[in-house]
Parts: structure tokens; sequence; C-alpha cells
């Protein structure tokens, strides 16, 4: 074979490559959105243990802050003086961390995992049967906006209208809102929801550390203190159960998604029907125990497989992380199998330092250092063409066709390629072992690849064989048309003192 000839065949290759490994990325892209089978309850240490659980409340009011990360909730009076008055925890929400299937967990107890229900973002039509708000009749919802998530629930009311116009949306925020939600403490139904979402909004604007959201954050803590004040002034006899909680924080520049701690693990408060323990503030436990408490306190009984345990014992057990889906050892083992094997053939290709594939730690430094750790958290993530991720890649992406340019002087186009790109499809398809993604997009598995950090790692080493390879193909396509000397025609012409051509 020619070199030209070599060189073509290198350059296709890496051509197909990198459309294959776009085409892939796109693929597990969309399947995060798709629900998943029914799966097994976690293991949670004595979730057999009977205990003595909450007594029923006669009216049970759950506001939900959505958004509201844990580090932000210091200087809100309201939230601070309900969590003094009874429990002040720190609640896991599982993962995905995405408000509509968090809340499916609250009111249903079972993990994410366990229903199928993970990366929805569309409205549950026709609503979930199972679960608190279809299990008592007079219950209500109210939400700020996105009626489409306490539409999916059986509540007996529900406001606004799914089908809101625009204009009936902004209407309703700055003046029918604050007024439902302010008639529902007042009334008697049951279970009563309020759903606030302006915090959220403010944070996927521009993130946490801004006046946007402290501001959002203070509405939302008024309108705490003004449904708590107007539940007192018509029920003074008390009998009302309070839980207020958020769904998930934000990562700094805005954003959820994943598992970090910033992220999953949130503030919540019950009060009016636990006394002020001894306990400290800041005790951990799981969305699912929280979700049994809820149940408890509604007087309705928990779905049979709920792994929730009563509150005691979940403060006693907080076992940090344990509702989140692992890779298992097996797949553990493939991974680093396919890794070792995709080195040792880089280096076998050209067993030189230089062509070690470097330009692949310094992409994803570069990547981490402009926009964060790649996560399900991140917008990059889900960009179709990873762009935030390719600028960020940039400095990696020189270093390879620097490395592409030199290395052609001294070895074949197929062997320099396989150096430089052996590694990135390796680790790509190690990661896409850890999180399910292969039988997933092989439709051999219905279960979406979700795996907390996993997932969203997955979609940036795919951006970079993407990227890679098409950036290395570039100075082997030139190499073709220039047709070069042969590298080993030209050591050998050398050795017998003729010059190249
Ligand atoms: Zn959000």
């Amino acid at each position: 074979m020619t070199r030209r000839t070599a060189c073509l065949l290198a350059a296709l290759c890496l051509l197909v490559l990198s459309g294959a490994a776009q085409g892939l990325r796109r693929a597990l892209i969309r399947s995060f959105f798709i629900d998943g089978p029914h799966g097994v309850a976690p293991v949670l240490t004595g979730q057999l243990t009977a205990g003595s659980g909450l007594a029923a409340a006669a009216r049970v009011r759950v506001v939900l802050l959505d958004g509201l990360g844990r580090e932000h909730t210091a200087g809100l009076p309201a939230l601070q003086a309900l969590c003094e008055a009874g429990l002040d925890l720190v609640v896991d929400v599982g993962f995905p961390t995405v408000s509509l299937p968090v809340q499916h967990v609250l009111w249903t107890g079972l993990t994410q995992q366990q229903s199928g229900i993970q990366y929805r973002v569309s409205g549950l039509d026709p609503p979930v049967r199972i679960g608190l708000p279809g299990r008592i009749q007079d219950s209500q919802a109210v939400a700020e906006s996105h009626a489409e998530i306490v539409h999916s629930f059986a509540f007996g009311k529900v406001l606004p209208s799914r089908t809101q116009s625009p204009h009936e949306g902004v209407a309703w925020r700055h003046h029918g809102f604050q007024q439902a939600a302010l008639e529902l403490a007042r009334s008697d139904v049951r279970l009563g929801f309020v759903h606030v979402l302006r915090i959220d909004e403010a944070g996927h604007q521009a993130g946490p550390q801004t006046a946007s959201y402290r501001q959002a954050a203070q509405q939302a803590d008024a309108l705490l203190s003004a449904l708590v004040a107007e539940d007192r002034r018509t029920h003074p006899a008390g009998g009302t159960a309070w839980f207020v909680l958020s769904d998930h924080g934000h990562r700094r520049g805005g954003g959820h998604g994943d598992a970090e701690d910033e992220v999953r693990l949130v503030r919540a408060c019950i009060a009016g029907i636990v006394p002020t323990g001894p306990l400290p503030p800041g005790r951990s436990i799981h969305l699912v125990d929280l979700a049994r408490a809820l149940a408890e306190a509604a007087g309705v009984p928990r779905e049979t497989e709920a792994a929730g345990r009563t509150l005691s014992v979940a403060l006693d057990h907080p076992e940090r992380g344990a509702t989140l889906p692992r890779p298992s050892a097996i797949r553990w083992a493939i991974a680093l199998l396919v890794l070792v094997a995709s080195f040792a053939l880089g280096v076998r290709a050209v067993p030189r330092a230089w062509a070690v594939p470097l330009w692949l730690p310094l992409a994803c430094a570069c990547v981490v250092a402009l926009d964060g750790p790649p996560t399900l958290s991140s917008r990059a993530v889900y960009a179709p063409m990873g762009r935030n991720m390719l600028v960020g890649a940039s400095p990696g992406l020189l270093l390879l066709l620097a490395t592409m340019i030199l290395g052609l002087r001294c070895t074949s186009a197929p062997r320099l390629a396989t150096a430089q790109l052996a590694l990135p499809v390796g680790a790509a398809v190690a990661v896409l072992v850890l999180c399910g993604a292969l039988e997933r997009i092989a439709r051999l598995s219905l279960h979406p690849p979700l795996v907390p950090f996993w997932t969203g790692r997955a979609s940036l080493l795919l951006t970079l064989c993407f990227s890679g390879a098409a950036v290395a193909a570039l100075p082997v396509l030139v190499a073709a048309v220039r047709g070069p000397s042969d590298p080993s025609a030209r050591a050998a012409g050398a050795g017998r003192g003729v010059s190249a051509p």
C-alpha cells in the first residue's frame, strides 16, 4: 500500500469515527429523557423496622421552594422560624435532580430508579394514580408556573389550568398565584401543596450567586411567612403539619440535574407535628424517608414498595448516597479492561513518549477550568454540537493537531491516528459501559443511561472523540493530497546519503 493510499484510508476512518461519535452522543442525550422500567428498591437500614411514625395531622401543608440551594437558606426568617419550631433536616433528593421526578418521589415514596420516572421534563398526562395526592380526596395544589408538574399528580383541585396561555400565565404570576396560595392556607383541605418556582427560574438565568436569586428567595420566604400567618389566624387551635423543602439547588453558574452535593442535598423542615427535639439541625435523611413522614402526617398508607424509614430510624442511619444508582462491579471490570486495552493499542502503534495522547487530559482539564465539571447540571453537556465543550477543549485539540503534523514526518498515518485516538475512544466506550448507554442505544435495555457523574462525562468524551478525529483527519488529508514521501523510505534514503524528494 502506498503512503498516499494509507493516508486516504486513515483520513476516511477518522472522518467515519468523528461522525459515529457525534451520532452516538446525540443518541445518548435523547435517551436521557425516556422513562425507564420499574426497578428495585434501594437497600436502607431499618426500612423493615416498624418504628414509631408520625401521628396524623388535621391538615398537611407542603411548600416546595423549587431550586433553593441549602447554602442559600440562611437569612430567610420564615423558613428559619419553622425549622426552629420543628425538625431542621438535610434531605438527599436522589438522582437526577430534576423537579418533576423529584416531586414524584415526594408524593409516591418510590425512588426514581424504582418508578422509572427519572429525567422527565414534560408533564404526565393522565396524572399518576399512585401516591398521596390521589389518595386524599380534598387535596389541592397551587403552582406559580410550570403547571404541567402539579397536573402530573392526581390532586383533587389544581391551579392554574394546564392549558394557560402565556398572557394568562403572566397575570397568574403577578396576581393569581399568591391569592390562591393564601386561600389554600385558610382552607380546611387535608393536603395543600404550594409550588414556588421563582427561585429556580432566577437560578437558571444567572446562577445562585446573584441578587436576583437572593431576591426571589426572599420573596418566597415572605410568601411562606404569609401562609403560616394565615393558617394560624384561621386555625388558632393548631393542627397543621408543615413540610417545607426544596427539590434541588443550583450549581455555581446555574443549572441542576446531576448529583453534586450543593444540588442534591437540600434543606427541609417539618413543623407543627414534631416537637422541638434535642436534635441538632442539619441531620440527614433521604427524600423517601421524608415521603414516608408526609404520608404518616396525612394519615394515608404508603405505597407497598416504598423504602422510606420512620424519621427516628432514618435519623439514626443517614447512609449518605444510598439511593443513588451506581455502576456494578462487572461494569467497572469491563470498563477498566477497555481502558487498558485501548492504552496498550495506542502505545503499540507508536511506542514513543511524544506519541502519548496528552491532548486528551489537556482538553479535559481546560473544559473543567472553563465550564466546571461536565455533569448533567451543565448546559454544555446537552448542546447539540457541544459548543462550549469544544471551545474549552481547543488547547488540547491544537496540541493534537501539532502532534499529527509533526508525527506524520516520522510515522505512518494509520499508526499515528491509532496512537492519538485509541485512548480517547477507549475512555468514551469505558464510560458508556459504566452508565449502561451502549445497550440502551442498541435497544437491548430499557433503562435510561443515567448514572451520577458518569453520564455527563460520556457526553464530554464523545465530544472529544468527534472533534479529535475530525482534527486528526485534517493533516492526514493534506498529506494524502500533497503526497509526501514515505517516512521509512526517507529514513532509508538518509542512511544512504540521498536527500528525500
Ligand atoms: Zn430548574
